[in-house]
C-alpha cells in the first residue's frame, strides 16, 4: 500500500488531473446518481470547474428516494463490504456510505501517509477511548494501526475513569479522540487525583470538532495532558483528509494525492481568492467505490500554499477547519464564528463547559453564552470579565449567564455547543 511521494506541485497536479479523469470514467454507466447529474456535459472536454457541485442535501434526497443506499454506487452492490453512516447532527437524517475493499484500503493508505507526517513510532501504543459507532471517525486509523503492527487498544464501553486507569496500566503513548473528550478526561483525572502529565501519553490526535486548531483549546489540552496535540480532519462521506505534521503547528496538510481540494465563496460558488476563507470543496481521487466530485463539505477553511518546515509540498488548511458555513451567526450586522467564542472562553480556566444559544425572533438574533464555572469561582466577577473580553475583542455585547456545575452535557463524540432556537430559549436546567 506504499503511496507515492510527491516532491513538486507540477507532478502532483498531473497526478490529480489524471486521477479525477479516471474516477469520472469509472463512474459511468454504473453510478446512476452521477449519470443523471452529468448528463449533457461533454466529459472528454470538461475541466473540473465545469462539473456541478455535489451537496449533502442531494445525496440525502437520493437515498430517501432510492432507499437505503441511493444510486451513488459505481459498482454492483455485492462489491461493497463496509457501511458507514454520518452522525446526522446537522440535517437530522444520517447519510449511509458504502465502501468496497479497494476504497477501504485507499483510506488505510491515507493513514500510512499521516502516520509518517506525525512521526508515529513503531513502539507507540495507540488508545481509542470511545465506542466506535457507524460513522467513519477513526475506524480506518484503528484498522491501519492493527494491520501494521502498532500496539492498539480499543476503549469502548468503559467509563472515563476506567479509561484513565487503563491508559496508565498499559502505558499508552498516543490517544485518539475529540478535543472535547480530551478535556473531559483531563477534568476526570483531576477529580480522581490522576497525574496525566506524568503519564506516558506523548501525543493526542484529535478530530471531529474545530477545537484541535483553536489555539486556547489546544493550549488547554496540551497543558492538562503534558502532551502534543495533533489536529486531524476527515468526514464519513469523504474519508480521512488532512493532518498537522509534527514539525509545524497551526495548519493541516491536505492529502492531495487522494483528494483534490478547492475553496469557494459559499455565496457565489466561485473560487475564493487566494488566502480568503471559504467553503471546502473536495473530490475523491482514491476512494473510488462511491467517489464524490466537487463535494461541498459545509466546512469553512483557508488554503495555505506556503512551504512547510517539514518540506512536504501538500498545501495546508491554515488554522484547520474554521467552522461550518451554516454555523455562522449573524448578529446585528456582525458575522460571528463559534470558534472565535470558544477561543476566548478557553482562556478562562474557571470555565469548565459552555454553550452558545442563538435566539432568533422575526426581527433579530440574540446571543446568550451559558458558562459552567468551577465551584470555587465567583460567578459575578467571572461573568463581568468574560462579557468585557467579548466586547473588547469580538466587538459585540452579549448576555453571559452562569449555570450550575455539571448541568451542561458532556460529550464523548462531537460536541453540540451551538443551539439555535426560534424565540426566547429555555435555560439550561
Ligand atoms: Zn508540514
Amino acid at each position: 500500500m506504499m503511496t507515492t511521494m510527491f516532491t513538486d506541485r507540477r507532478q502532483l497536479r498531473e497526478h490529480q488531473e489524471s486521477r479525477w479523469r479516471s474516477v469520472l470514467a469509472s463512474l459511468l454507466p454504473g453510478n446512476k446518481f452521477y449519470a443523471e447529474k452529468l448528463a449533457g456535459i461533454d466529459l472528454a472536454k470538461a475541466r473540473l470547474s465545469d462539473l456541478p457541485f455535489t451537496t449533502k442535501a442531494a445525496l440525502l434526497a437520493d437515498q430517501e428516494r432510492y432507499p437505503p443506499y441511493g444510486r451513488m454506487l459505481s459498482l454492483p452492490l455485492e462489491r461493497y463490504s463496509r457501511l458507514c453512516q454520518t452522525s446526522g447532527t446537522t440535517t437530522g437524517r444520517p447519510l449511509c456510505w458504502l465502501d468496497t475493499p479497494e476504497s477501504w484500503s485507499a483510506m488505510l493508505g491515507c493513514w500510512e501517509q499521516m502516520f509518517r507526517f506525525i512521526e508515529m513510532r513503531n513502539d507507540d501504543r495507540l488508545f481509542f477511548p470511545f465506542s466506535f459507532g457507524p460513522f467513519l471517525g477513526f475506524w480506518t486509523a484503528f484498522d491501519y494501526s492493527t494491520r501494521n503492527g502498532y500496539f492498539t487498544l480499543p476503549g469502548g464501553g468503559m467509563t472515563s475513569s476506567a479509561r484513565l486507569r487503563f491508559l496508565q496500566a498499559h502505558r499508552v503513548t498516543v490517544v485518539f479522540c475529540t478535543p472535547t473528550y480530551a478535556l473531559h478526561l483531563a477534568e476526570v483525572a483531576v477529580k480522581e487525583g490522576i497525574d496525566l502529565p506524568a503519564s506516558s501519553v506523548r501525543m493526542l490526535i484529535v478530530a471531529g470538532e474545530p477545537g484541535g486548531s483553536i489555539p486556547e483549546t489546544r493550549r488547554r489540552i496540551e497543558a492538562a495532558w503534558g502532551a502534543r496535540v495533533i489536529d486531524h480532519s476527515g468526514m464519513t462521506e469523504i474519508g480521512p483528509m488532512a493532518i498537522e505534521c509534527w514539525q509545524a503547528r497551526g495548519g493541516l496538510h491536505l492529502l492531495e494525492a487522494d483528494y483534490l481540494v478547492e475553496v469557494i465563496d459559499p455565496a457565489t460558488g466561485k473560487e475564493a481568492s487566494s488566502g480568503q476563507t471559504g467553503e471546502l470543496v473536495v473530490t475523491n481521487l482514491s476512494r473510488t467505490g462511491s467517489p464524490l466530485l466537487r463535494y461541498r463539505t459545509g466546512d469553512l477553511a483557508q488554503l495555505d500554499n506556503e512551504s512547510c518546515a517539514c518540506g512536504r509540498i501538500f498545501a495546508r488548511l491554515r488554522g484547520g477547519i474554521l467552522g461550518r458555513v451554516d454555523e455562522m451567526i449573524h448578529l446585528r450586522g456582525n458575522n460571528v464564528y463559534p470558534g472565535a467564542i470558544e477561543n476566548l472562553l478557553r482562556r478562562f480556566p474557571e470555565v469548565t463547559e459552555y454553550r452558545v444559544v442563538v435566539e432568533e425572533t422575526a426581527t433579530l438574533s440574540n446571543l446568550r453564552i451559558e458558562i459552567e464555572p468551577v465551584p470555587s469561582a465567583v460567578n459575578s466577577i467571572l461573568v463581568d470579565r468574560i462579557s468585557k473580553m467579548i466586547r473588547d475583542e469580538l466587538l459585540f455585547r452579549v448576555e453571559v449567564v452562569c449555570v450550575p456545575p455539571g448541568s451542561l452535557p458532556r460529550y464523548e463524540m462531537k460536541a453540540q455547543r451551538l443551539i439555535h432556537t426560534k424565540g426566547p430559549a429555555s435555560r439550561a436546567p
